[in-house]
């Protein structure tokens, strides 16, 4: 048993101070709010429950400040991810996916969804161990000290009626049945779940997508949807209706399923969303990053469609600045504030039942011990109001974080993983 004293800590009811939060294996026991430290850890400034990243490519961060250049649109993006996409093995996923788990972890990440499709060899050849890419990621999660829910996504195509091309090859599988047996020697483990994906409605036949909806078995299901309106094009030309609608003809729509993007959703998707239960993980960094657009999270919130956030390219792997983006694109839009409340904010910053791990995600008895300590005191954060922190912090104030009970970053430093040098050396390697 451990107790750990927030001097403020951000609890369902809202900021409250002197907080002893009583632990025992991996779990919040009792919260006592308004009592002295007694002897118990300390944790200085505001202590929120774990934040978690609910949409990541790990791989896509060694792209980061590297595509920028004059003229650089999606397309010249999804290319040069595509030249980095080949030179990854097993071995350098490990080294750089261990480093890009370890920067989520000083970010105050405690979960990560990762949308994993990069499976095999170059030209599509298995590796010895089938799922050795997919082990990789759930090992660097493992001695980065954060959960994952490996999402295994199925890729059969390059585009609507179009095969797999170039490295595309190293995505698929060649058909559902090879992927699914595949994905069903996939191993869970005590930080780790095995979840599931459709690439998209561009990387899947709909007669594959018919046939995936009847095998999930009630798993987590993500998918990309609508990022781009010319995504949303080609599924009118190639099946006459919307990405969403083409999911809920295929059966696909339902509460274990999380819409990712959705950026442009059609005149019913919105309302198909939520009649279904479904999830949608909007990316605001990423989606600004790649020009993708502003999706209507205002308009899903009302639809009473519960949304999650993610980091996915890793342009920017900060959930303080994923959460202020909800309103501030918002208020871009409809040149007006107020469109969401703080603790709705930080409900999709810490959304986790849509990556399978319902019991985390709040600082009450019962839940995982996950526990994010941010400084109040920082150039960005001193003078603030507690409950402002998520318009004012950045990831760089997250000092302490404690996953299922196990400190992972102590003072701003992560325990195991000197991340910055890692990053460098994994990165620099795979562009060498
Ligand atoms: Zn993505």
């Amino acid at each position: 048993m451990l107790t750990y004293w927030a001097e403020r800590a951000w609890l369902e009811a809202g900021v409250a101070e002197g907080v002893a939060i009583e632990t025992a294996e991996g779990r919040i026991t009792s919260v006592v709010a308004g009592v002295e430290p007694a002897g118990a850890e300390v944790l200085r400034g505001l202590v929120m429950p774990g934040l978690a990243n609910a949409h990541s490519h790990a791989f896509h961060r060694a792209l980061r400040g590297r595509t920028h250049g004059e003229g650089g649109t999606f397309w010249t993006w999804r290319d040069q991810m595509y030249a980095l996409a080949e030179r990854i093995d097993p071995d350098a996923y490990f080294r750089l996916a261990r480093a890009v788990y370890a920067e989520m972890a000083l970010a105050g990440i405690t979960c990560v969804g990762e949308f994993h499709y990069l499976h095999h060899a170059p030209g599509g050849r298995p590796y010895t161990d089938p799922n050795a890419m997919g082990q990789a990621l759930i090992a660097a999660a493992a001695d980065a000290g954060i959960r994952i829910t490996l999402l295994d996504a199925l890729y059969l195509a390059g585009g609507f009626g179009e095969p797999l091309d170039g490295v595309q090859r190293r995505f698929g599988d060649g058909g559902l049945e090879s992927w699914m047996n595949r994905v069903d020697k996939l191993e869970a483990a005590p930080h780790a779940l095995v979840g599931t994906a459709v690439h998209s409605v561009r990387a899947v036949p709909e007669t594959a997508i018919e046939a995936f909806a009847c095998s999930t078995e009630g798993r987590p299901v993500h998918v990309h949807v609508s990022e781009q309106r010319a995504e949303n094009e080609a599924c009118r030309a190639e099946h006459g209706c919307s990405p969403t609608e083409l999911l809920e003809r295929c059966g696909l729509l339902g509460p274990d399923l999380t819409a990712v993007h959705a950026t442009h959703p059609a005149g019913g998707d919105l309302e198909l969303l939520r009649r279904s239960g479904a999830t949608v993980c909007l990316c605001p960094t990423t989606e600004r990053d790649l020009a993708d657009g502003i999706g209507p999270a205002r308009a899903m919130a009302e639809a009473g469609i519960p949304l999650s956030l993610g980091t996915d390219s890793g342009a920017v792997i900060d959930m303080f600045e994923e959460a202020r983006a909800l309103e501030m694109h918002e208020r871009l839009v409809s040149e007006r504030r107020g469109h969401f409340a703080p603790g709705e904010l930080l409900g999709a910053a810490t959304r986790h039942d849509s990556l399978g791990w319902g019991d985390a995600g709040a600082i009450a008895p019962g839940r995982r011990a996950d526990l994010v300590a941010v400084d109040l005191d920082s150039p960005r954060t001193a003078g603030i109001a507690p409950e402002g922190i998520l318009y004012a912090a950045t990831a760089a104030d997250v000092t302490d974080v404690v996953v299922d009970g196990r400190r992972v970053v102590a003072d701003g430093r992560h325990t195991a993983v000197d991340a910055a040098a890692e990053l460098a050396e994994s990165i620099g390697e795979l562009w060498r």
